[in-house]
């Protein structure tokens, strides 16, 4: 469970002088499990399929370096000196065109604010709706980071469950209805509806205009949160959420279509919502980085990102593929799994009474990681659930890493 407003002070630090000096939203701020396992899992004779790092090993690291040394070499007095609060125009223009991509035709560069990541947006939204004590809606599970944020800004946090075709718009619109008959209508859905962190689910197209008509009608507004979109192992990418509703706040990310050490990543928002997240962000950080955003926006114009884009959406396919056929070469009946369509996640689902958390410390005994479900959701929910992640490890790493798993499971099964 997340700490709610009324849950008692943290003593996990007895000697800490500050200790009944703490905001009460500093109890909300949890240390998150998975960051913890990243210690552990990163030991090189871990096969780790928990982090969810990008490939970076994949970019022409030569090309990057060059255009950042010319870049302070020849426009230093800029890129090294503060920039504005909302971000460089210049990207916020190329940033329209990235999300044209989407089928967002009407977006304004004027109403794009850049962030350290698309984690600072978040923050940044969260701070703008959410008082203590408010109501968010996500998709069950949902991405970890996200929990932790609005248990940050104390809200309360309800789940609407997913399935294969992503979140279910008649729980959606039930948890809506029940929530606002409570007297605590929502004011947030959050959702990852391209490539699910952590499920890998992609809401169907026939499913969207529901959950945007659900939520106009309940006055929620929707925030979708969309890092992976552009990682499709198919076909052209999926429509966003905003591309047909100007009221939803559409959140971005360079991270896992470039690279995350450059923190650059954005929030599209209707104009009003927009002059609030600058004003936060420029109490957060005065502004994002010029170097880093600068960096961004001469990539976008004079590299060939496309190519780019395609030796990731390859590498990443290549990499499902050997999880997806090793899964099915070593898996005993009775586990299930989903077939993403892109972004680096599967979900897992173990026959009910086996617990991943429990078996954690065997599996990581058994030199193989992976991130137990009950971590993302806000709930108890998740026991018998797990992440597996193929971003990062080399496709003969994956395979041996779910053979270990599978052993792992099988003598979980006959214990
Ligand atoms: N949202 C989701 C769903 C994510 O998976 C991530 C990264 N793991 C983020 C937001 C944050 O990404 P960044 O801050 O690097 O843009």
């Amino acid at each position: 469970m997340q700490p709610q407003p009324d849950d008692p002070p943290d003593h996990s630090h007895p000697r800490d002088p500050w200790r009944t000096h703490y905001a009460q939203r500093a109890q909300g701020m949890l240390a998150s499990e998975v960051r913890a396992l990243f210690a552990v899992a990163s030991r090189p004779e871990i096969v780790s399929l928990a982090g969810g790092m990008p490939n970076i090993a994949a970019l022409p690291l030569d090309d990057m370096a060059a255009l950042m040394s010319d870049l302070v070499a020849r426009r230093g007095t800029v890129a090294l000196q503060y920039g504005a609060a909302q971000g460089d125009a210049g990207l916020r223009e190329s940033i329209c065109a990235v999300m044209a991509r989407e089928g967002i035709a009407d977006a304004r560069a004027d109403d794009v604010v850049v962030t350290a990541g698309s984690q600072q947006a978040l923050d940044l939204v969260t701070r703008v709706f959410i008082d203590p004590g408010d109501t968010v809606v996500t998709e069950a599970p949902t991405y970890v980071t996200a929990l932790n944020t609005f248990a940050a800004f104390q809200a309360r946090v309800e789940h609407v469950p997913l399935d294969r075709e992503g979140v279910i718009p008649e729980a959606l619109a039930a948890v809506l209805a029940r929530l606002r008959s409570e007297g605590r209508p929502p004011k947030l859905f959050y959702t990852v509806p391209t490539f699910q962190n952590p499920a890998g689910v992609t809401l169907s197209p026939a499913r969207r205009q529901q959950v945007i008509d659900i939520c106009r009608r309940a006055g929620v507004l929707v925030l979708e949160d969309n890092p992976y979109g552009l990682l499709h192992f198919d076909g052209e990418p999926m429509r966003a959420l905003r591309a047909d509703d100007p009221d939803v706040v559409y959140l971005g990310s360079f991270s896992k279509t470039l690279a995350p050490g450059l923190r650059v990543g954005w929030a599209l928002a209707p104009t009003a919502v927009k002059d609030k997240l600058v004003l936060a962000a420029e109490s957060a950080v005065l502004s994002p980085s010029p170097l880093a955003q600068m960096t961004v926006e001469t990539y976008l114009r004079t590299q060939p990102w496309e190519d780019q884009l395609k030796v990731f959406r390859e590498m990443y396919r290549e990499r499902r593929d050997a999880l997806l056929d090793a899964l099915h070469q070593y898996m005993s009946p009775g586990i299930g799994w989903n077939t993403p369509g892109g972004g680096f996640f599967v979900w897992v689902t173990l026959p009910a009474g086996l617990d991943a958390q429990a078996m954690l410390p065997r599996a990581i005994g058994t030199r193989v990681a992976y991130v137990p479900g009950t971590g993302f959701y806000a709930d108890s929910n998740g026991r018998h659930e797990m992440r597996l992640s193929y971003c990062y490890p080399t496709p003969d790493r994956i395979r041996e890493g779910v053979r270990r798993l599978a052993e792992v499971i099988r003598e979980e099964i006959t214990l």
